[in-house]
């Protein structure tokens, strides 16, 4: 079944407001598993408002509308959409008590003439209560076709939506949407699609839909079902085969599980604790870890050592290393992942320098080269990268990937 929203206001069209609307409506409505193609915003004007409804009902099963169903002249959307079903419009008497008791519970606003407007509903038309303002919503039924007029503020839609539009659209199409996001880290998207592109070929229920993040490949398992139970029978399959094919690189399968909660989560098994040496990062890799709530439970100290002097000062990598390899070298990343899990009495470390650029970079050491190392339990790995983004996309790339190594080396322990 087809979706398709319409957002009715000028202001929209000016810019003047965000047309949240249609991105809160698009997300509930692929979670109710409708179909939605098209979009449209169209300004308070009686004609293009019509052409427009007349165009979205010729493609689409349902059409919601959100704004103007308020009290004055130029809220136009109940009287086109009642001429486009040819209905008339007459007062409900249910709305118009509803209108009555609304301003008696705010004593200090009147009900002015133009109010017992939005009492007035199309003939058969099934009316929506409005618990937050005075416009009701109004569903329209005909030839196989729905119109749904919703009113504009987001705290007066949201609530009507998921009070009854949700429910009454759970009627008209009973299977949902559900799915899981498989996260994977340490492998480049090319790679990973790759090595799922059968599956890709193939899906149909569940699917299956890459996104690439930095330093990290998600896949979306999505499947169409009346139940939750049933949609987990119809994902697990495909989930236990990307866990054949990608292993422990897979850190989770929860859309709100983030790569540093995984992290966290696996020190505190395994009862251990972690700090971070940073340089070309300046602290975003301890700023990923604190983001996670019960971070204190594994991370107590950290080091942001920019500086050569920072570096030989706090984390004890020796002069003789920063003179004869220089700041950004397998060596002093080694030194700084050892020196900085001494300093913190720590189990793990990681160390970082690079450079993010834009400038400082040289023929031998380029913008984008980075070094990582990651100590656990006295055990040191290092590892390059040559990363090709912008200053901000070298930092993160980083942050990432230190992520992942430390993550790896915690697998095997
Ligand atoms: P009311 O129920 O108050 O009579 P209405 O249905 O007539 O409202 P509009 O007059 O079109 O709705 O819009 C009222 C306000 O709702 C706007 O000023 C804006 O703040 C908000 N609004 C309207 N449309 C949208 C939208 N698409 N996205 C986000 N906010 C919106």
């Amino acid at each position: 079944m087809t979706v398709e929203f319409v957002c009715v206001g000028t202001e929209i069209l000016l810019g003047n407001i965000v047309n949240t609307n249609a991105a809160y409506l698009a997300k509930k409505c692929a979670l109710l598993g409708l179909s939605c193609y098209h979009q449209s915003v169209v300004g308070d004007n009686e004609e293009r408002l019509e052409e427009t409804l007349r165009t979205a009902l010729s493609r689409s099963d349902i059409v919601i509308l959100s704004g103007g169903l308020g009290p004055t002249k130029d809220d136009l959307t109940k009287e086109v959409a009642a001429k486009v079903f040819e209905k008339e419009l007459h007062e409900d008497a249910h709305t118009r008590q509803r209108i009555e008791e609304y301003f008696k519970n705010r004593k200090s606003r009147t009900v002015t003439e133009n109010n017992w407007k939005q009492a007035m509903v199309p003939e058969g038309a099934i009316v929506v209560d409005n618990d937050n303002g005075t416009a009701p919503g109004i569903i329209l039924e005909a030839d196989g076709k729905t119109a749904i007029l919703l009113p504009g503020p987001p705290n007066e839609i949201q609530p009507m939506f998921e009070k009854d539009i949700e429910p009454y659209l759970n009627k008209r199409q009973p299977e949902g949407i559900y799915s899981h996001m498989v996260k994977i880290c340490g492998i480049g998207e090319s790679r990973a699609e790759t090595m799922v592109a059968d599956l890709m070929d193939e899906q149909s229920n569940p699917t299956l839909a890459p996104y690439a993040k930095t330093g990290e490949v998600h896949f979306r398992v999505t499947a169409k079902a009346k139940d939750e139970e049933t949609a987990e029978k119809l994902m697990q399959p495909m989930i236990q085969e990307l866990y054949k094919r990608f292993g422990d690189q897979i850190y989770t399968t929860e859309e709100a599980v983030t790569l540093e909660e995984a992290v966290v989560t696996l020190l505190k098994e395994k009862h251990m604790t972690v700090t971070t040496a940073e340089s070309c990062t300046g602290g975003l890799t301890a700023g990923r870890l604190l983001n996670v709530s019960g971070a204190s439970d594994v991370y107590k100290e950290g080091y942001v050592t920019y500086a050569n002097e920072a570096k030989e000062k706090l984390l004890g990598v020796s002069h003789k290393t920063l003179e004869t390899y220089g700041a950004v070298s397998p060596q002093t990343a080694h030194e700084m992942a050892e020196g900085a899990a001494k300093a913190a009495g720590s189990d793990a470390a990681v160390g970082i320098t690079g450079i993010a650029g834009p400038g400082g970079g040289t023929p031998e050491k380029p913008v984008g080269l980075v070094y990582i190392g990651c100590s656990v339990n006295g055990n040191v790995r290092v590892e390059e990268f040559h990363f090709q983004g912008n200053r901000s996309k070298n930092r993160d790339a980083a942050v990432v990937n230190a992520l992942t190594i430390l993550r790896e080396e915690l697998l095997k322990v």
